[in-house]
């Protein structure tokens, strides 16, 4: 197990956050169960991430122990269209190395930082799809440490939601379930999916991807949440170092220097300003991390 004191501004992908008592990276599921449980005993708040590419941390930072599973948790398994994998493997690796093998079903995640356990709380994907419809099982343990197992069905995935988002489970592995497909054909999706994001998405500043979540209601009537915004008139603007890019309005990027605070406040601006103008409030999909070591979307507490 690796132990080091950190400052969030290094642990998460906006560059944003105060320090935090200790970060813990276990190596294997075992030591997560172990880690868990120590701490429970100890009564300090514990943070679950993985890559925190899709969370925003407090300027205050954390006091308590941010248990990091991802990269030292990054074995897996392929056996026919079955995979079996630690929950902290890069998920582009592991869609590159499925997509080489001629499985097909994850090519979608093939541009997604962030871990495996990540994505699947996430429900995360692209072009409209959730990596929930290949998952098999999901194991774990939960806040006391005590393992725990659920199928796709208890996971109960929906669009950038799961169940895992609220029972407080710890992911440590997850299976999956492919498809037999044709390896070159499976590249080339995954080259035009790269190429596309490149174009569409901001690249040189600390960013957590989409910000708000699309709802089919909203997309019918005005479109994904980024034109929403566009339309709203909100592309440019800027509070503190937070800003929303001209390339894309679900975005806000860190010009330098920004704060919580300043996420928070746009996030405020926009839902406001897109809810006057169309009736729909804009959900959050990132998340932010509360005292006590839980994450909740952001707009929950603005
Ligand atoms: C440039 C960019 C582009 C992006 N594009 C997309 C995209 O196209 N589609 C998409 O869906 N997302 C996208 N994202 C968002 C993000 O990458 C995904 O949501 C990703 O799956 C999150 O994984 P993570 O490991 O970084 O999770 P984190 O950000 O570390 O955590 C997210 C949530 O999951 C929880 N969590 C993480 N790991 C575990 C675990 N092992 N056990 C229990 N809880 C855990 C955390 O507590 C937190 O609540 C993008 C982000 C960036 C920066």
């Amino acid at each position: 197990m690796a132990f080091v004191a950190t400052s969030l501004v290094g642990t998460g992908y906006w560059a944003i956050g105060g320090p935090a008592d200790l970060l813990v990276e276990p190596g294997a599921p075992a030591e997560v169960a172990a880690a868990v449980r120590e701490l429970r005993d100890s009564g300090v708040p514990v943070a679950v991430i993985g890559g925190g590419t899709n969370v925003l941390f407090p300027d205050e930072g954390f006091r308590g122990v941010v248990l990091k599973v991802a990269g030292r948790l990054n074995r897996f398994r392929i056996d026919g269209c079955r995979v079996e994998s630690e929950s902290g493997v890069w998920v582009p690796r592991l869609a590159r190395t499925a997509g080489c093998l001629g499985l097909t079903g994850i090519e979608h995640t093939v541009g997604i930082p962030g871990t495996l356990g990540g994505l699947v709380l996430m429900n995360g994907g692209s072009q409209r799809k959730g990596i929930g419809t290949h998952v098999v099982r999901v194991t774990g343990c939960d806040a006391s440490g005590n393992p725990v197992s659920f199928t796709r069905e208890e996971c109960a995935f929906a669009y950038r939601e799961s169940r895992l988002q609220t029972n407080g489970c710890i992911v440590t592995g997850v299976e999956l379930e492919l498809a037999r497909g044709d390896a070159a054909a499976i590249r080339r999706e995954m080259i035009g999916i790269m190429k596309s994001r490149r174009l569409k998405f901001p690249k040189r500043l600390p960013n957590c991807g989409s910000v708000f979540v699309s709802n089919p209601a909203m997309y019918e009537k005005f479109g994904p949440p980024g034109k929403m915004i566009e339309d709203a008139g909100l592309k440019g603007t800027r509070i503190g170092g937070a800003l929303i890019p001209e390339l894309h309005g679900n975005f806000i990027v860190n010009t330098g220097g920004a704060t919580a605070d300043d996420v928070k406040r746009l996030v405020r601006l926009v839902r406001e300003r897109v809810e006057a103008r169309t009736g729909f409030w804009l959900v959050c999909e990132v998340r932010t991390l509360l005292a006590d070591g839980t994450f909740v979307p952001l707009h929950d507490r603005l």
